[in-house]
């Protein structure tokens, strides 16, 4: 078996370091990014912690020919992309031209509009038939186990579920006054949009952050969660059977809502070229490079993150609430793997996908959204590779 990591930030090193202690599944191994020296450090600290040898490589992920050279010159069965969500077409077709199966952990989205829908990617379905070969859309946690969650809820617990809400907590400290724990552009680009949740139907629009809960996250404490459109309720709103609302919530500390504000209101989060003295600068670009890297973050961060989902609706002609979750420590995720919670909640079920697709257990021709498929195999790997989930009835 070879299998091709495309992306070695703060995800791409989880995928890297976890792959790598399941290398009886992933054979040989091919960590590529758009630079080599990141992909050079990563492949050292796997040899030093794992003593597996993983192959390294440069690529421009946006060339979707110079992707599939490379998919073709490792010989690589699987590509696990976990570059950034605007070289996901690119990386399909390179997948689909070279005949690999295909995985990524977010959606599509175009560097020039701050807007992602799946509609580009479930295109490529007829492609991905033609080939014989499976993409898997969305594998990370939120998207990705919260799916599975879902797909879980609705196989054992509800005969119909009525409402979905998925809560996010990253009660994290890094110590720095303001950092992202992901790369800064796509989180910023999302955390300031227009809100958005899906009921009877219909999709409901908010004003950025409008609507505030408080909710009592086990393990953490109560936080602030304020709803957010996130990319999972377009899926999971045309797939689960019965369903009449679903929202997204992730917590903010007020200091960090204080710093994007005026980030947003000075123009920082601008996504389109600025004239600076006769250069051209997008301005979030420009904060990028002066925001703390992500995968930096780790060794700093403390606390515990906390993503799950509640499920209201009815058994057996009974109602019934369930509550499903997983609390990760960032100091731990730093000891196995040198990254903190963030990274790590999305790089361990990337590669639990790409490996129930290497196994044969999720083995299907087309492009797929994780709550389709069985979620059993895959919530027992959670379990086995760190990522243990509680499920408590309220
Ligand atoms: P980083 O910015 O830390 O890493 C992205 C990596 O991709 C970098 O190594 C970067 O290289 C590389 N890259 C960027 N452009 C190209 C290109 N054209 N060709 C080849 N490589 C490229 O991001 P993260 O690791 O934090 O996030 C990775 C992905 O995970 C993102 O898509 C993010 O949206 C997703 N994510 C999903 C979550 C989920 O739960 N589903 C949660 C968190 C993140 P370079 O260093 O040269 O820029």
């Amino acid at each position: 078996m070879k299998t091709l990591i495309i992306g070695a930030g703060g995800v791409g090193r989880v995928v890297a370091h976890k792959c790598a202690m399941n290398s009886e599944t992933f054979g040989e191994i091919t960590l590529a990014s758009r630079g080599k020296d990141k992909c050079d450090q990563i492949a050292g600290e796997i040899a030093k912690t794992h003593k597996v040898a993983i192959k390294t490589a440069a690529v421009n992920a946006d060339n979707s020919q110079e992707t599939a050279e490379l998919i073709r010159k490792t010989g690589a069965k699987i590509v696990i992309n976990v570059a950034l969500p605007y070289q996901d077409l690119a990386i399909m077709d390179a997948c689909a031209a070279a005949g690999a199966d295909y995985l990524d952990t977010a959606n599509y989205e175009h560097p020039d509009e701050a807007k992602f829908e799946y509609k580009l990617q479930w295109a490529k379905d007829a492609l991905f038939k033609k080939a014989g070969r499976m993409a898997l859309l969305g594998s990370g946690f939120d998207p990705g186990v919260t799916n599975v969650f879902c797909a879980y809820a609705a196989k054992h617990y509800f005969d119909e579920i009525h409402t979905i809400d998925i809560l996010d907590c990253n009660a994290g400290d890094h110590g720095y006054p303001f950092a992202t724990n992901f790369n800064p552009e796509i989180n910023l680009r999302e955390v300031s949009a227009r809100g958005r949740y899906w009921e009877n139907g219909a999709w409901v629009e908010t004003d950025p952050l409008a609507i505030k809960m408080v909710w009592d996250y086990p393990e953490v404490g109560e936080k602030d969660s304020y709803l957010l459109y996130h990319e999972e309720l377009e899926s999971l709103s045309q797939n689960i059977k019965g369903l009449k609302r679903i929202r997204f919530f992730m917590t903010f500390s007020q200091n960090y809502l204080t710093h994007m504000r005026c980030l947003e209101n000075v123009g920082m989060l601008g996504i389109k070229p600025v004239d600076h003295h006769g250069q051209k600068i997008v301005p979030i670009e420009f904060l990028k490079t002066l925001l703390p890297d992500p995968a930096s973050l780790g060794a700093r961060t403390k606390g515990k993150t906390n993503i799950g989902c509640v499920f209201d609706g009815l058994k057996e002609g009974k109602s019934r609430k369930i509550y499903i979750y997983n609390v990760c420590d960032h100091e731990e995720c730093y000891r196995e793997v040198l990254s903190q919670a963030v990274s790590y909640t999305t790089g361990v079920p990337a590669m639990i996908g790409a490996k129930l697709m290497l196994e044969g257990k999720w083995k299907q021709a087309g492009v797929w959204n994780m709550e389709r498929l069985d979620p059993d195999p895959f919530m027992d790997e959670l379990n086995k590779q760190g990522l243990p989930w509680k499920i408590v009835e309220i």
